[in-house]
């Protein structure tokens, strides 16, 4: 139901919240800030390792020169090839870690994962390839089939090198190409390299002691073990039957995989630092009658509208209408009535404080518990943590074999040979999950897991080790040829892939465009980076005020924002006039801003 400022009448005392969010904020700062994590290497390589590829594969390393070489066959990596072989320039290879394309949904297959973002704007090339998706919020399994329908229908995989990983890039500046070497030898000389690794990809186990001595199973969800738990996405895990399992973290992935693992447990303790807020999902399949009723450009349309509503346009029409869409009119102040009298500023926050009060007071009906209810309940702003959406994470909690293990925001205490300890008592477990999440817009180089080398030797890890620049979040000064999709100095979308595909068209158009014009080298100047980088900082300036209230997490770079931060962050403009500035600097055909040679 859509909500605006003025039609709810709930009572809520804003100060008394204010003063419970500062403080719940206060117990949950920690000195180590983003360095509570640990990546999964060294001793916990083995939590890294891909159970779908084969251990066992053999070939030979591939030596030659190409036009363009991709990291990255996740979404953004598949669209550039997409793109770039629609304007023509054919000689592609994708390297992708994985033994298929895919990223997040290669690696993320939990029982119950799935994209909370509508399939219908979510996935891409649903026109070129005549595809609709089964249902309104599409399951892991299906998003990853259409991930391989855009490798096979743009001939991607036949030059794809799967479980390969770059191990280094390097400038050549006499041939202009950029030297890719990768952990199976082989050798590229490409003339440009696109970086698509992807905003969540390196996943993250939260450094508690004693983690490395737990002797039961372990595993991190974009890492499942079916082999262990018996089952697939769908549930059904016979293997825990007997089982007493934990799982910390009540993030988006959390909320997802709970229900499905406390179906199948003997027991199930739901270890909790901080609660999401949860709001309805409603999933139903396609209705046939409305897909009859789709017009050519339908896709293109529902996804600007989409962006657009939830980046605070006065839209007349809300296509997606859902609760991304509805939610965020209600806190802009869009949609409805409000758009014709914009509500003030007093009536916004009013109107964000009742949106997590009704969420508070939903969870009151929902879980028969009053204890566990309680520390369900979430005590920040709204967008402070990624919003959840659910129709059965919450009633969980009512089952007699579920156990919520709140921490009052301090974390699991120890982790022992036999479970974990927390609030000073010691839950034996079997098996234990780590729904921990991913380094997010951290450090560039460190994610990626290797270095990019640019002009005259200079590494990009040096480059940005006082924060990223960029132009358009794109390209980088010193690097030539080198271009990247991130969400760093990149406008930004509830629907990354709406972005990362404008962003591909983009990187299509100046490869091509180069290609055509005999052009050996391209980069931004730094004086059109810098402007970007000032604007950067400056549309920022607003959210970071926000996020320095919030409870700590990946926003706010848990609570310890420096000066790399600032520049790590999204260009935090309006999206679409974002996309609007790309199209316009295409359509000049004039490479604005671009040192050529
Ligand atoms: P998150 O980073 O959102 O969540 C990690 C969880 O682990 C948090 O609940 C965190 O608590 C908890 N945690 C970390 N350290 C400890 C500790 N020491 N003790 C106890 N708990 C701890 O990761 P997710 O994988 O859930 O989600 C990551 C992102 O992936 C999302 O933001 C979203 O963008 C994307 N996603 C999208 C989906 C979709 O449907 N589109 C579905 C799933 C994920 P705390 O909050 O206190 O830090």
């Amino acid at each position: 139901m859509k909500q605006t400022p003025e039609s709810s009448d709930l009572e809520i005392d804003i100060e008394a919240l204010e003063q419970k969010y500062a403080e719940e904020r206060r117990k949950r700062l920690r000195a180590d800030g983003l360095n509570q994590y640990a990546p999964l290497e060294g001793k916990f390589a083995d939590f890294a390792k891909d159970p779908h590829a084969d251990p066992t594969l053999k070939r030979d390393p591939v030596a030659e020169e190409i036009d363009v070489a991709i990291i990255g066959g996740g979404f953004s990596g598949l669209l550039v090839g997409c793109r770039l072989r629609q304007a023509g320039t054919e000689d592609v290879r994708i390297i992708e870690k994985g033994a298929d394309f895919g990223g997040t949904w290669y690696w993320n297959r939990y029982p119950g994962a799935a994209c909370d973002v509508e399939s219908y704007i979510y996935m891409p090339l649903l026109e070129e390839l005549s595809y609709i998706p089964t249902e309104k919020y599409a399951r892991a399994a299906e998003i990853h089939d259409h991930c391989r329908r855009i490798g096979e229908r743009f001939g991607l995989y036949e030059k794809a090198l799967f479980q390969t990983t770059v191990t280094q890039a390097a400038w050549d500046a006499d041939r202009c190409r950029w030297i890719v070497r990768t952990d199976r030898g082989d050798t590229l000389a490409a003339r440009f390299l696109v970086s698509c690794i992807g905003v969540l990809s390196t996943p993250k186990l939260p450094g508690i002691p004693g983690i490395a001595g737990f002797s039961g199973h372990a595993f991190h969800t974009s890492r499942w073990d079916y082999a262990y738990t018996g089952g697939d996405a769908n549930g059904g895990m016979t293997g825990l039957e007997d089982k007493v399992v934990g799982i910390i973290g009540t993030g988006a992935t959390g909320i997802q995989c709970t229900p499905y693992l406390a179906r199948s447990a003997k027991h199930l303790f739901v270890i909790q630092r901080t609660p999401s807020s949860i709001d309805a999902r409603g999933n139903r399949p396609t209705d046939p009658d409305w897909v009859q009723e789709l017009k050519p450009g339908w896709a293109q349309e529902r996804r600007d509208n989409f962006t657009a509503v939830t980046s605070g346009a006065n839209a007349s029409r809300d296509l997606v209408n859902d609760g991304w869409t509805t939610l965020f009119q209600t806190l802009m102040g869009t949609g409805g009535d409000a758009a014709t009298t914009p509500p003030t500023p007093e009536a916004l926050r009013l109107a964000e404080m009742r949106k997590m009060e009704e969420t508070r007071q939903k969870i009151d009906s929902i879980v028969h518990d009053p204890d566990t209810a309680a520390a369900l309940k979430p005590y920040y702003h709204y967008m402070c943590k990624r919003p959840g959406f659910s129709d059965d994470y919450l009633d969980t909690f009512n089952r007699d074999n579920v156990t919520l293990l709140d921490t009052a925001g301090r974390g699991v205490e120890r982790i022992t040979a036999k479970g974990i300890v927390v609030n000073g008592e010691e839950y034996p477990l079997d098996c234990l999950i780590f729904a921990t999440g991913f380094a997010f817009m951290t450090d560039f180089t460190k994610e990626a897991g290797f270095d990019i080398v640019g002009e005259g030797g200079q590494p990009l890890s040096r480059h940005w080790a006082e924060g990223a620049r960029t132009l358009y979040g794109m390209q980088t000064h010193g690097f030539p040829n080198f271009m990247l999709i991130s969400y760093v100095q990149s406008g930004a979308s509830i629907n990354y892939v709406h972005i990362a595909d404008e962003q591909a068209l983009h990187i299509a158009h100046i490869v091509t465009t180069c290609l055509d014009r005999g052009i050996a080298a391209i980069q931004p100047t730094e004086q059109a980076e810098a402007g970007w980088v000032n604007e950067v900082l400056e549309s920022s300036a607003q959210r970071r005020a926000f996020l320095e209230t919030c409870t700590p997490g990946i926003y706010n770079f848990e609570g310890k924002r420096g000066r790399a931060q600032q520049l790590n962050d999204l260009y935090n403009g309006n999206p679409m006039d974002y996309l609007a500035r790309l199209r316009t600097w295409r359509e000049a055909g004039t490479l604005q801003g671009m040192e050529t040679r």
